[in-house]
């Protein structure tokens, strides 16, 4: 069994995907060729925005995004902040600190995960630039009151959407909730291509056109360099790759769902199984449940040859890079809690929509085993 089974899609969307790339392989142009207008102006519609600016990657739509709102430093070379939450992928905190900032963490709340709004406020300061949720485990993050926030103070919102591509938020699309949201297209997220890959979504025309120069060496033509930027474009043949998944996406969202809710019936009374908010929907980047013991589930699903995964184990105010930056703000264990807890906590099963029934059982079966103890040991205790 697979975590992710890309090749089961590629067997499901093979014709497509190799009919998409032998046109690249015929016209060569490689480096913001056709598809990638065609992706963007794709993306866009599906979403409603104005703009769609792909880019090399998530990590690099991040930095766009950064960039583009002129976060780094002010004239005395202070950083501005940033404040975002601790409990995410890596790349959130480090893109704000390569832009020159500093991130400042803020609290998960417990039931999505995601950034807790009533705790921001406390965090704003003078040096505030931007608010930067996470929409983790593909679960829009509490939006409305976050662009609230940023409208009270006057901060940009970057929305990191890396896991929430295709997820539904009061009626609006992930990535398009905010001044700019960001994207990734890693081969294991929803909308995956074959490599890396990512976005920017705005509506902003000036944001869109500042990016668009920064991800192809801050040229506003042909070497003429208005600023400094990256080589951050997205390559013609991962486009092509794209265009093709967009067409089962849909498919592949409700399969997802499906899968979700039977994982859900499954072990919602053996574990703690995700919740989705009434007002959005989940594109289940992840299917992360909550045990009491981890490492003891972890080993039983390695023996039973399921893999699993943890998202993620070390929250970033914990991690050794930022001791100096946790010294100077004060940080440390207990300082945010929920997210702490979470860490010791989660376990992602197998997530995939092409998952069959018997699968989808055997993992949850061996959930079930795990979290009831050896058989006799006493461990009467569900994993709550
Ligand atoms: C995957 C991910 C990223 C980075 O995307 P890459 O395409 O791998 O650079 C950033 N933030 C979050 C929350 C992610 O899950």
């Amino acid at each position: 069994m697979e975590f992710v089974d890309l090749k089961a899609q590629y067997r499901h969307i093979q014709a497509r995907v190799d009919a998409r790339m032998r046109a690249v392989l015929e016209h060569q142009r490689f480096i913001l060729g056709p598809e990638v207008a065609e992706l963007e102006e794709r993306l866009a519609s599906r979403v409603g925005s104005r703009h769609f600016v792909t880019c090399a990657s998530g990590t690099d739509a991040l930095l766009l995004a950064l960039m583009a709102l002129g976060v780094g430093r002010d004239e005395d070379g202070q950083p501005d902040e940033v404040i975002t939450t601790p409990f995410t992928f890596f790349a959130t905190g480090e893109m704000i600190t390569l832009a020159g900032a500093r991130p400042v963490f803020v609290d998960i709340e417990p039931v999505g995960y995601n950034i807790d709004p009533e705790k921001i406020e406390a965090a704003i300061t003078p040096r505030t630039k931007a608010i930067l949720p996470v929409s983790l485990y593909g679960q829009p993050a509490e939006m409305d009151a976050i662009n609230a926030i940023g409208e009270r103070h006057g901060l940009a919102v970057i929305e990191d959407a890396a896991q929430s591509f295709g997820a539904l938020y009061r009626g609006g699309h992930s990535g398009n909730l905010s001044t700019i949201g960001c994207t990734s297209f890693f081969p294991s997220k929803p909308l995956g291509c074959y490599g890396d890959g990512g976005a920017c979504c705005t509506n902003d025309d000036a944001l869109a056109g500042a990016m668009r120069e920064l991800r192809n060496h801050g040229q506003e033509g042909r070497y003429r360099h208005t600023r400094i930027g990256i080589n951050g474009r997205l390559d013609t043949l991962q486009a092509a790759v794209l265009l093709a998944k967009l067409e089962v996406f849909d498919e592949e969202l409700t399969a997802r769902a499906e899968i979700a809710n039977r994982y859900t019936a499954l072990l919602q009374n053996a574990v703690r199984t995700p919740r989705v908010l009434a007002d959005r929907t989940s594109v289940w980047a992840q299917y992360t449940i909550e045990v009491d013991d981890r490492s003891a589930v972890e080993s039983a699903l390695h023996g039973a040859d399921i893999p699993s995964a943890v998202h993620y184990p070390v929250p970033l105010h914990l991690q050794a890079v930022y001791a100096p930056l946790a010294k100077e703000m004060s940080w440390g264990r207990g300082s945010f809690p929920v997210a702490e807890r979470a860490a010791e906590r989660v376990l992602s099963l197998p997530m995939h929509p092409y998952l069959t029934p018997a699968q989808i059982e055997r993992v949850a079966e061996a959930v079930k085993v795990a979290v009831r103890g050896p058989v006799g040991a006493g461990a009467a205790t569900l994993g709550r």
